[in-house]
């Protein structure tokens, strides 16, 4: 393991605390601090300390020498124990990492990110998960701003126009999980239980955050983890901070976790959509309260064991809170399918990767780590059953709360509960990149079944995986482990159904290999998940080219009646993904199944319905200007339009009217995120090219927030007419992008999301636009774009 920071794997210096003081001067973006680490070493003390002046080290009344080298501070103490002193100043950052600056036009609040290595940012420390400590934290600064932190204020006093406020000390925690906020803060409570909750958003005259139903969610989750725990809620308060521009959705600092302010704010105009999401990442974020938080990971090569845990425990805990969500289907469609997408190529990685320095670290809040991570943890739910799942859970958080563990302490916990080789399995899977295809065929009255690697671009490798294959023959369940290359199972004499992969827990792909095996596939009772599974495999063979495209239009066919939420909507988002790839090709079989789903969907009132229906709407808009026209007729009433509904109406008129400035004026004039963001997408959806330029450079006029550029970026990737647009300005940009995302993963998520799809066409000259200016994520990037582009020239040249 290579170690970016100096701390070396035996602990020769441990810190027990920090009394940590900052003088923040808020006008000025800058601060004086000054912190007392009480400290044991077996020799000179070294901390990481970035982007900070050092003014003096001591104890007591003894001075140090000490040298600075702009990463490091290393102090000559030799042998040390007590506590050391040291006093330094910082500047506020400016970009989404450290202390940083969160503007919200008028004004602006202060709030920290610390994770991954940021904490060294703000303050000289052992940056490192695995050197917990406990916090006491002062902060002093102008009377009429409030501070929030992890714990509890424990007493404010005010001296010569300057207020000080002082918080409890934490229990011990790792450094990156620190929150300081300064600034003008609304602060709402309520409670649950033993634990005072709060929501806090930045006080201005527009922009109120709705907060109730964020209050409920966050209790709703906390009584399920309490109870499938057994552990109570840690802290004695908890804290939902809206803060105004944030890089992420959400950051799980203990006690006081931070969201973008769309995240907790839900009102009569929210659409169920956003709704949805407020649950979910509240559900995450409340999940690493213990998974990250109490038991933290040893290391980031650790990373995805915080991320799919607490991918994985939303789904759960939401499920439990939403029942009518049934969001399991949202779980295959987003974390499963999303983590293949990404696995099937050949640059990806191992679920459990060797982290080298910080970037790296940045790169690994993925796909991988958190979608894949997470379809595993159910697959081997599924496979231990769930109450032995649950009893290793707990008695891994007893064991190791308030310290650090590692995956294999995970197993060790799941394998004891359940009395199964966990651990082999977990290892086949975390431990190697890449997931299997198996391919079934029959062979004399038996079922044969063979694994091999699958990638999009075709190839394959000598990889085996230990799969846990279930199977549905006749309406019966039953399951093997296929940890060998190939294996053959006894079928029942002209079985009349067949499937595997009984309700997608598995990831892996089924490829049935010939006409009589794939007919079976389609005569039982399949659920929503399994048509789901169909569905999504068929599109991943049609990527790598194992499908031809006549065959999975026939596929598709299947689809035209479809009346489930979950099969339904992936279809539709299969052919809006193909619709941007090839557009003129795809254009009226995408029309036709939209059309349909329209009406399908039309009258069902549920919540799944209600926000399919939004969302075919508003791809609609894209496809049939007749539609367009009908959606934009209701512009002018958009504050009565149903809220889901509200995207087509805007997309619609935009499509219908080119009234640059009319969308122009009720961005600005609108009051939150969800409204804000559905006029930017209205203003990407032009068909005209210039007007299109003209939103991407408002976009990056201060006037749209710098977090929202992303799904700016997004909305102008579904629309074909926007391709050359969004090409030219990001190559002009590219440069602003990267500086504005620096210490994020965000440029290169632009990279591999946007610009793979953006480039269909212009590969040539893309590929030499990365090999001339080399950036992390355009490797990624550009694999993808070669097989979508390969995949148009295919489509575009069936007849
Ligand atoms: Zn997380």
């Amino acid at each position: 393991m290579q170690i970016i920071t100096t701390q070396p794997e035996k602990n020769v210096q441990q810190v027990r605390e920090y009394d940590l003081y900052l003088d923040v001067d808020f006008a000025g973006l800058k601060y004086n601090g000054k912190v007392t680490a009480d400290i044991d070493s077996v020799g000179d003390v070294s901390l990481d300390a970035v982007d900070l002046h050092i003014n003096n080290v001591k104890s007591g009344s003894r001075k140090f020498p000490f040298k600075h080298t702009g990463k490091l501070l290393e102090v000559q103490t030799g042998k040390f124990s007590g506590p050391l002193e040291i006093e330094f100043s910082g500047k506020v950052s400016d970009n989404f990492t450290g202390f940083y600056k969160a503007s919200y036009g008028e004004g602006y609040i202060l709030s920290t990110h610390l994770e991954a290595v940021q904490a060294r940012k703000v303050f000289p420390c052992v940056d490192h998960p695995a050197f917990k400590a406990v916090f006491k934290l002062q902060v002093r600064t102008d009377p009429n701003l409030s501070v929030i932190s992890n714990m509890p204020v424990e007493s404010e006093t005010k001296e010569g126009g300057r207020k000080t406020v002082t918080f409890r000390k934490t229990p011990k925690m790792s450094t990156y999980l620190l929150y300081i906020g300064v600034g003008k803060f609304v602060q709402e409570k309520g409670r649950h239980g033993e634990t005072d909750l709060y929501a806090a958003y930045a006080d201005r005259p527009t922009g109120k955050i709705n907060s109730g139903f964020s209050f409920e969610a966050s209790q709703k989750v906390l009584d399920y983890y309490e109870s499938y725990f057994g552990i109570p809620f840690q802290l004695p308060k908890l804290h939902n901070v809206a803060v105004p521009e944030f890089a992420y959705g959400a950051m799980e600092n203990w006690g006081a976790i931070t969201y973008r302010e769309i995240l907790l704010h839900v009102d009569k105009n929210t659409s169920v959509r956003a709704k949805k999401s407020v649950a979910h990442v509240i559900a995450h974020e409340i999940a690493h309260m213990w998974f990250g938080d109490l038991v933290t990971m040893k290391w980031w090569d650790d990373l995805w064991l915080n991320e799919s845990f607490a991918t994985f425990m939303d789904y759960k805990s939401t499920d439990r809170a939403y029942p009518d969500w049934k969001v399991w289907q949202d779980f295959v469609r987003t974390s499963t399918s999303g983590a293949m997408g990404r696995d099937a190529l050949t640059k990806t990685h191992p679920i459990m990767a060797r982290v080298r320095d910080p970037e790296e670290i940045e790169e690994l809040f993925d796909e991988i780590s958190y979608g894949k991570g997470a379809s595993i943890l159910r697959m081997i739910e599924a496979y231990i059953g769930s109450e032995n799942f649950k009893k290793g859970v707990a008695q891994y958080l007893q064991k190791f709360r308030y310290g650090n563990a590692s995956g294999h302490d995970l197993w060790s916990s799941l394998q004891e509960a359940s009395g199964t080789d966990v651990g082999r399995i977990m290892e086949g899977w975390i431990s190697q990149e890449g997931f299997p295809v198996i391919k079934a065929s029959m062979a004399g009255g038996k079922l044969a079944l063979e694994q091999e690697r699958f990638l999009l671009t075709g190839g394959t490798s000598k990889q085996i995986w230990p799969i846990p294959v279930t199977m549905n023959v006749d309406g019966k369940t039953q399951s093997l482990l296929l940890d060998k290359k190939r294996t053959e199972v006894g079928l029942p004499t002209s079985p009349n159904s067949l499937k595997l992969n009984v309700d997608q827990t598995g990831f892996y792909v089924v490829q049935y290999e010939g006409k009589d095996l794939q007919e079976l596939v389609w005569k039982g009772r399949l659920s929503p998940l399994d048509r789901w599974g169909l569905i999504n495999d068929a599109k991943a063979f049609l990527l790598s080219g194992r499908t031809p495209f006549k065959e999975y239009l026939n596929i598709v066919e299947r689809y035209e009646k479809e009346e489930e939420y979950l099969p339904a909507i992936e279809v539709s988002d299969q052919l809006s993904f193909l619709y941007q790839i090839a557009p003129s090709r795809l254009i009226g079989a995408s029309r036709k199944f939209h059309a349909a789903g329209l009406r399908i969907f039309e009258n069902k009132k549920d919540d799944n319905s209600t926000t399919l229906k939004g969302i075919i709407a508003s791809r609609l808009t894209l496809l049939d200007d007749a539609y367009a026209k009908i959606a934009a007729s209701k512009f002018n009433e958009l504050a009565s339009v149903e809220p889901d509904m509200k995207r087509s109406v805007v997309m619609g008129y935009a499509r219908s009217s080119n009234d640059y400035d009319g969308l122009i004026e009720r961005y600005l004039k609108s009051t939150t995120d969800e409204e804000r963001l559905r006029f930017l997408e209205g203003l990407v959806s032009f068909k005209n090219h210039e007007l299109i330029a003209k939103t991407l450079d408002f976009a990056l006029s201060g006037k749209v927030k710098r977090q929202d550029l992303r799904n700016v970026l997004l909305y102008a990737t579904a629309n074909p007419d926007a391709r050359t647009a969004v090409w030219q300005w990001f190559k002009k940009n590219i440069g602003k992008l990267e500086e504005m995302y620096s210490g994020t993963a965000q440029f290169s998520i632009i990279l591999r999301e946007y610009i793979s799809i953006i480039g269909v066409g212009l590969a040539v000259e893309v590929e030499k636009f990365f090999n001339e200016r080399k950036v992390i994520g355009a490797d990624i990037a550009l694999e993808r774009l070669r097989i979508y582009d390969q995949l148009a020239k295919r489509i575009n040249a069936t007849a």
